[in-house]
């Protein structure tokens, strides 16, 4: 199938799947993962209406914001000290940011481009080692140092699951949902914004992640793949 079409079926697909658990559609944005494909295939899910794109490069975030400046551009990928400067002017949304010390950085890289810049905390729910994030005990800590910068705003969470069980999956989405709820009440923020969004759910487990409260899904195979079934 073409990927405007694959767009699109998933599109549909997430529209059905969150008012069946009673949830509006306009609440959990699709995030279009296009870092497998070369950048002229991005077209073709422009034309189908996608305008939220995530890569987890920097090279290729630079490259593709250019591109395409007029979609949104998040990044998802690993966070490193000496690139942070090169993301933040095309980062919408930074989904993976876990080291106390890269805040200062951004807080200078974001103060420089004339912006405040929303990230969300990656959490390592599952505890797996070969998974970046903080662990869940650390989250207290990273947001307490975020409140030391002007130019830097937390807007939520991000997980990644384990793959292969969805009911484990699904456990995880919901450990993520209730450490969020847990830190809005202590924090008890005037900010509507602070930690609204839940990053959670990729081609295999987003719907879980949608039933347990995602606001954002980063689905990347299953609209760019030609062989994901
Ligand atoms: C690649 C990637 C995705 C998308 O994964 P798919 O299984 O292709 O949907 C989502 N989140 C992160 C952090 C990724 O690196």
């Amino acid at each position: 199938m073409p990927i405007g079409a694959q767009y699109l079926e998933v599109a549909a697909h997430l529209a059905d799947v969150c008012r069946s658990c009673g949830r509006d559609p306009h609440d959990v944005k699709l995030i279009a993962v296009s870092k497998t494909v070369e950048a002229p295939r991005i077209q073709e899910a422009i034309d189908a209406g996608a305008h939220v794109f995530g890569e987890n490069r920097p090279d290729q975030i630079m490259d593709r914001h250019a591109r395409y400046p007029h979609e949104e551009w998040h990044f998802i990928g690993n966070v490193q000290s000496r690139r942070i400067k090169d993301i933040v002017p095309c980062a919408a949304l930074i989904h993976s940011v876990y080291e106390e010390h890269h805040l200062a950085r951004i807080e200078r890289a974001a103060q420089e481009a004339g912006k405040v810049q929303d990230i969300l905390i990656e959490v390592n729910v599952s505890g797996e080692e070969s998974k970046g994030g903080a662990a869940p005990q650390e989250v207290p800590r990273l947001l307490r140092a975020t409140e030391a910068f002007d130019h830097v705003r937390v807007r939520g969470l991000m997980t990644m699951a384990p793959q292969g069980d969805l009911d484990v999956a699904e456990r995880c989405f919901a450990d993520l949902r209730e450490l969020r709820d847990r830190m809005r009440v202590e924090w008890d923020s005037p900010d509507a914004a602070f930690l609204s969004e839940l990053s959670m759910g990729m081609s295999e487990d987003w719907e879980r992640a949608v039933a347990q409260g995602a606001t954002m899904v980063r689905i990347g195979r299953a609209i760019f793949s030609e062989d994901f079934a």
